[in-house]
Formats: structure tokens, C-alpha cells, sequence
């Protein structure tokens, strides 16, 4: 099986957040059948919803792999376990969030997985670090990324340093 070029969306606000995006990376590189390739810059962006949290760090991984989708979520939420990952309350605080975005040029609607992810379109924490990392992305629809990042809104979102891959 070939790759399939995959964008992974990595989220943090508790636990020294940077901390758990360099762990979460660290685990991504080592999924079997896969290769990490790229990594955006680390970004810091305000909490969505409840306000009463910190702020969060993001990023975006451009990964490889010849897992199916369903079998690199597996792996994606097996890394946000180990990283003990509690689910509390939705859009609460978490140590690690790991989102897929994108999966080839494949949709999906599972229960369990939709990719395009839903709303990584409106949220600028996720858009502004995968133009970094691919600007001429395409989406399955064949749209690019550039209108919606023009329509976003960047509030809150701070760029701070280069991510590097170990
Ligand atoms: P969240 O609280 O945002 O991390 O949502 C986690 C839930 O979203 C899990 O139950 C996943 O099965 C589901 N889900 C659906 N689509 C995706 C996706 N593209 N990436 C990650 N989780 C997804």
C-alpha cells in the first residue's frame, strides 16, 4: 500500500503544554508504517468555548502513512491515552488533543471519524499552522485554503518558535 499524506492538528493547555506537544510528536514518529515528516511552528491561540482554562498550544504534522484511517485514529487516540488524556467536560482543559485533519484526498462520515475534520476550516489555530506547513493544499473538494484563511479570524493567536523534529 502507498502513503497516504495525512495532516494531523496537535492541541495542549495543561500539564506544561509544550511538554506534552513534544511527547505527542515524539509518539507520532514512532507509528508503525508511518513516517513524520514535517511540523509547523509552535502557536499559542485563546480557549474556545469555556474561557476559564489556559490558553492552549498548537501546531500541525504533515504525516505519511500506510495505516487505514480508521487504524491511525486508533493510533492517534492510544498516544492521547498514554498522555492521559481526560475527557471532563467538552472543549475543556486537556493534556493532549490530537485531531486528524486530513487523510489524502479522502472524505469520511463514521460515527467514529470525519475527515475533512468539521471545523478545522473555522478554527485559526488549525488553519494558519497547516498554511505554514503546505500552502497550496488542496482540500477533496478541490478548494484551497487561502479564502478561508482571509475570512478567519486570528485573535488570540500568537506564533512563537520553530518545532523540531528529533
Ligand atoms: P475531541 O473531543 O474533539 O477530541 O473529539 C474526539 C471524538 O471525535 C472522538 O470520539 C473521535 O472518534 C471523534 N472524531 C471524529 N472525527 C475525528 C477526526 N477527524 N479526528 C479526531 N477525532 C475525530
Amino acid at each position: 500500500m502507498v502513503f497516504t499524506r495525512c495532516y494531523i492538528g496537535l492541541g495542549s493547555n495543561l500539564q506544561n503544554p509544550e511538554a506534552q506537544i513534544d511527547q505527542a510528536l515524539n509518539a507520532l514518529a514512532l507509528v508503525p508504517d508511518s513516517r513524520l515528516t514535517a511540523v509547523s511552528s509552535l502557536y499559542r491561540s485563546a480557549p474556545l468555548g469555556p474561557s476559564d482554562q489556559p490558553d492552549y498550544l498548537n501546531a500541525v504534522a504533515m504525516f505519511d502513512t500506510r495505516l487505514a484511517a480508521l487504524a491511525l485514529l486508533d493510533a492517534l487516540q492510544a498516544i492521547e491515552q498514554q498522555q492521559g488524556r481526560v475527557r471532563e467536560r467538552h472543549w475543556g482543559p486537556r493534556t493532549i488533543d490530537l485531531d486528524l485533519l486530513l487523510y489524502g484526498a479522502e472524505q469520511i462520515d463514521l460515527p467514529r471519524l470525519q475527515v475533512p475534520h468539521p471545523q478545522m476550516l473555522l478554527r485559526s489555530f488549525v488553519l494558519v499552522p497547516l498554511v505554514e506547513l503546505a500552502p497550496e493544499l488542496r482540500l477533496p473538494d478541490g478548494s484551497g485554503l487561502q479564502q478561508a484563511l482571509l475570512d478567519g479570524d486570528r485573535t488570540g493567536l500568537v506564533k512563537l518558535r520553530p518545532l523540531r523534529l528529533s
